[in-house]
């Protein structure tokens, strides 16, 4: 029998967050050690890096993870403003997201690159959180499933260990909108990105592989998305600036 896969909660804060914000989030979500110290559960916050030192200190003794937005796929350089995994590393992280929407579209980043970073951030001890997903002109088109799949296998690194690489599904008109494709329809992307993975790697890797929901993620619709066979957990951006909502997403995903 395959291995059950773990949830993971992961909060994406984009460009948000100053030092006291950063600290009563963590104070209030520290209350709660049930969801925090849940076995089948891991939560994941990735701030800004400019409080990712900050947050390292009042986590670094919980159950709670921390990650990066994205990262350089090279170790040093003359990179001016860039980060490498290497020093996100260093900083404390253990996971990294590459490939967000917002970085593919406003900085152009391609499957290579995003590739590029992934078997960088690999090679730096994180785990990076790949992120897909069709715009709503391919979706309208009915080119979704082409889109996701040419993503994925274009921004995975070209060998990997399904333990230390998660896929994040995002629809791009899904994010920030409050809108989202039925539950129905995620669930068939999930499956797809999982068989394409296995044709990739062979079936015992890719049922281990999380793969992430986001896009208008909250409270109230965690529960529903996470009863899905292939949804291993979330990714949140604006319900994650808010500790309980953040919380309560986790919560509601074990129900
Ligand atoms: C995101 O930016 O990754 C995201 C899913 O945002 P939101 O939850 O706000 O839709």
């Amino acid at each position: 029998m395959s291995e059950k896969r773990k949830i993971l909660i992961a909060g994406n804060w984009k460009m948000n967050g100053l030092s006291e914000m950063a600290d009563e989030f963590c104070d209030q979500l520290l209350l709660n050690r049930s969801a925090i110290d849940d076995p089948h559960l891991d939560i994941l916050i990735c701030p800004p890096s400019t409080l990712l030192h900050r947050l390292y200190l009042k986590i670094k003794e919980t159950n709670l993870f921390l990650g990066a937005q994205d990262c350089h796929f090279l170790s040093n350089g003359a990179n001016t403003g860039d980060l490498s995994p290497e020093m996100l590393k260093d900083v404390g992280c253990q996971y990294v997201i590459v490939g967000h929407s917002e970085r593919r579209i406003s900085y152009s980043e391609s499957d290579e690159i995003i590739q590029s970073k992934a078997e960088a951030a690999v090679r730096a001890g994180l785990i990076p959180i790949i992120c897909v997903g069709e715009t709503e002109q391919e979706r309208s088109q009915g080119r979704t499933i082409d889109i996701v799949v040419k993503q994925v296998l274009g921004s995975i690194p070209e060998r990997f260990d399904s333990k230390k690489i998660v896929i994040a599904y995002e629809p791009v008109w899904a994010i920030g909108t409050g809108e989202m494709p039925s539950i129905a329809e995620v669930q068939e992307v999930h499956s797809v990105i999982r068989r394409a993975l296995q044709q990739e790697s062979g079936d015992v890797n890719a049922n281990k592989i999380q793969i992430l929901y986001g896009g208008s993620v909250k409270p109230d619709n965690a529960t529903g998305l996470m009863a899905l066979p292939d949804i291993d957990g979330a990714l949140v951006g604006g319900a994650s600036l808010s500790a309980s909502d953040f919380l309560t997403i986790a919560e509601n995903s074990m129900k």
